[in-house]
């Protein structure tokens, strides 16, 4: 069983309850997600739950098979997950757009500035990139990272982008607002510890081949290590359908949602593979009430360096804005207005 101890209790109480349960025979191991102390207690007999109820802690018991981080449980609100000033899972519905890969600081701090003109709320741009071909751009590393924290400068986006290994998980924790976890990793658990340790919010791709059970207990790796919440993205599974890259998986996204306390996005560009389904997509997924999206957009997307088939042209991101504002309001959700300073940017949405 699991024993969430509120955040504020006694630290010799806890020692003690863990001393008292070792002493009883019980295999203890103890963990410090933010929100609290956490013990995962290898036995539930009922000398063991009177040690816990009589230990004068103000707990919170779950079942071995529960996920006491990620699940609901102690109250069946929906958390909020902040990445710098944008809130996800509020009444926003929230946009991270940006290129596959940063490629040069000028193109970076464009996309940037012009996405944050039509309303996104956060810049997405891979630093490090798992490519299926060793020979392919792999990203310009802790460079990419630092164009990546001036694109943030001139947009005043916050910025999110992927970590490959732990190594990468403390660069990224460094430079950016959150930390990616793609989806060919999004299972390995060192790096997700790795994530976690950083204390900051972790974006977590659903692997394309995995369910959502494994998905939810991937988030709940990377909370017992310290994470400051989990966004999920389905960004497509892999299936025998073969006219898209992947199949968007929007009833596995509605799933992840209802099992666990964080907010869910798409992203419909590596879902599709395709510019034509991007907007389609999204809309749908707002209607089904999930959180936002994270889309690749770039400044001249035939010179992108990787996934320049399924990039928005910064027009089409203006048209995808515009689109999306009639569902959110239909379903009681808003899109950001572009800043008051760049109202006169609404031709780019035309
Ligand atoms: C990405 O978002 O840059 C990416 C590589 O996506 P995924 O891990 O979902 O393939
Ligand atoms: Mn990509």
């Amino acid at each position: 069983m699991f024993v969430f101890i509120e955040s504020d209790s006694h630290y010799g109480a806890i020692e003690t309850l863990v001393a008292d349960l070792r002493h009883h025979g019980a295999t203890v191991r103890t963990f410090a997600p933010q929100t609290g102390p956490l013990l995962f207690i290898d036995d539930d007999t009922a000398s063991v739950r009177d040690l816990v109820d009589t230990s004068g802690l103000d707990c919170f018991i779950y079942d071995t098979d529960q996920l006491p981080l990620v699940g609901r449980g102690r109250t069946d609100a929906a958390a909020k997950v902040r990445i710098g000033d944008t809130v996800v899972g509020g009444d926003e519905i929230v946009v991270f757009a940006g290129p596959c890969s940063v490629d040069t600081e000028e193109l970076t701090v464009e996309v940037a500035s012009a996405v944050a003109d039509l309303g996104a709320s956060g810049l997405r741009g891979g630093a490090f990139k798992p490519r299926t071909s060793p020979y392919a751009f792999e990203g310009l590393g802790v460079e990419g990272l630092k164009i990546l924290a001036k694109a943030r400068d001139a947009s005043g986006l916050p910025v999110v982008t992927e970590a490959l290994d732990a190594a990468g998980a403390k660069a990224v924790g460094d430079h950016a607002d959150a930390i990616q976890i793609g989806a060919r990793t999004s299972q390995a658990f060192s790096l997700l510890h790795a994530a976690g340790e950083q204390g900051k919010p972790v974006v977590l791709k659903r692997g394309f081949g995995c369910t959502v059970d494994e998905t939810l207990h991937a988030a709940e790796h990377a909370m017992a290590h310290g994470a400051a919440g989990v966004v999920f993205v389905e960004r497509g599974i892999r299936t025998f359908e073969q006219s898209a890259r992947f199949t968007l998986d929007l009833s596995g996204a509605l799933r992840l949602k209802q099992l666990s306390r964080f907010p869910v996005l798409i992203d419909p560009s590596h879902a599709a593979g395709d510019v034509s389904l991007i907007e389609p997509l999204s809309r749908a997924a707002v209607a089904a009430g999930l959180d936002g999206l994270m889309v690749e957009v770039h400044a001249d997307p035939k010179q992108a360096l990787s996934d320049k088939h399924q990039a928005l042209t910064i027009d089409g991101f203006g048209h995808l804005m515009n689109a999306l504002r009639p569902v959110a309001e239909a379903v009681g959700r808003t899109v950001r207005k572009p800043p008051a300073k760049n109202a006169n940017v609404s031709s780019h949405a035309a």
